[in-house]
């Protein structure tokens, strides 16, 4: 499909996320051009896509590349995107109820946009640049503030009649545990998210478990995951916690689709070997308990992706393509 775009045109891939929009610039061949970040402006969902164009303007600007050459633009959305009718149907982390994005974004700037949840972008990403080799079927999961995660079945994306599939966040892994924001309890979000680690940890500290975590609760995911590394108990409770109940939703959904591997992006991915550790460990309880859980858990499961890879913004960047292949 990119044959049909002229070499010298440009794809601008937009991924949206709570803090920052992130932009990158590639062209039909995805050659990288760079990518630039800036701050999001939550709430004002009318101002939407004037955010989204700003952001364009702003990359174009910081990598020196004429905005003209931009054919076509691809936005992940961390909500409930339709992306046939070009809408979100909600964006809660960005404030956003109904919002006619593609409409406010052709207002000002008149190109094809292709539009998508985020984590199921960045699935189509992963999938596409091959970066799991050949396999066609995989789970790409990206745990953040939320958890939720891309299928990838025969090597397509599979959306689900109600456009929610892969949202794993809300698998119940402890019935009975910790309140979600989706109004389940014990959801695998509330336990593994990274507000919910920190929770968890603030929570053991505040009952007298030792710890050389703040006293006052003033500690984020990352910090949490780096004093489990260094056999902080309190810390320790809580990271081996989220890699269980991690653990466990894995199991649930490798029973039913059978997944050969699984990607993990995101921002808590990022605290490395003291979230893999874990991980790997808590797996290997699951597996010790059956030959039928160690076959559908096999050993090279867990898949880093490479360091420093932007699964948001690539995502984007192949729903560009596909716009501006559909366009023409
Ligand atoms: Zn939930």
């Amino acid at each position: 499909m990119s044959a049909r775009l002229a070499p010298e045109s440009l794809l601008a891939g937009v991924d949206i996320g709570g803090t920052s929009i992130a932009v990158r610039i590639a062209g039909p061949d995805l050659a990288d051009h760079g990518r630039h970040a800036v701050p999001t402006i939550v709430g004002e969902p009318e101002a939407a896509g004037a955010q989204v164009v700003a952001a364009i303007d702003a990359a174009c600007a910081a990598l020196g590349i004429e905005r003209a050459r931009v054919v076509a633009i691809g936005i992940g959305v961390p909500g409930h995107v339709d992306p046939v009718a070009g809408t979100v149907r909600m964006a809660v982390n960005l404030g956003w109820g109904q919002v006619a994005l593609r409409e406010q974004v052709q207002a000002l700037l008149p190109l094809p946009v292709g539009m998508d949840n985020d984590v199921r972008g960045a699935a189509e990403g992963v999938r596409a640049r091959r970066l799991l080799g050949d396999l066609t079927d995989f789970l790409y999961v990206a745990i953040g503030t939320g958890i939720a995660a891309g299928l990838v079945v025969d090597d397509r994306v599979l959306r689900g009649a109600h456009l929610f599939a892969g949202e794993i966040g809300h698998l119940v892994v402890e019935p009975g545990g910790p309140r979600c924001n989706c109004g389940q309890e014990g959801c695998l979000e509330a336990i593994a998210g990274g507000p919910a680690v920190a929770a968890i940890a603030r929570s053991a500290v505040a009952t007298g478990m030792p710890s050389r975590l703040d006293p006052g609760g003033a500690f984020t995911a990352a910090e949490v995951y780096a004093a489990s590394a260094t056999g902080d108990p309190a810390a320790r409770a809580a990271v081996t916690r989220a890699a269980r109940a991690l653990a466990r939703a894995f199991a649930t959904v490798d029973a039913v689709l059978d997944f050969p591997a699984i990607a993990i992006g995101g921002g808590v991915a990022a605290a490395g070997p003291a979230f893999f550790g874990p991980l790997e460990e808590a797996l290997d309880e699951i597996r010790a308990t059956s030959p039928f859980a160690a076959t559908i858990l096999p050993a090279d499961l867990i898949r880093p992706l490479p360091a420093g890879d932007d699964a948001g913004t690539w995502g984007a960047v192949l729903l560009a393509r596909a716009a501006a292949a559909e366009s023409v």
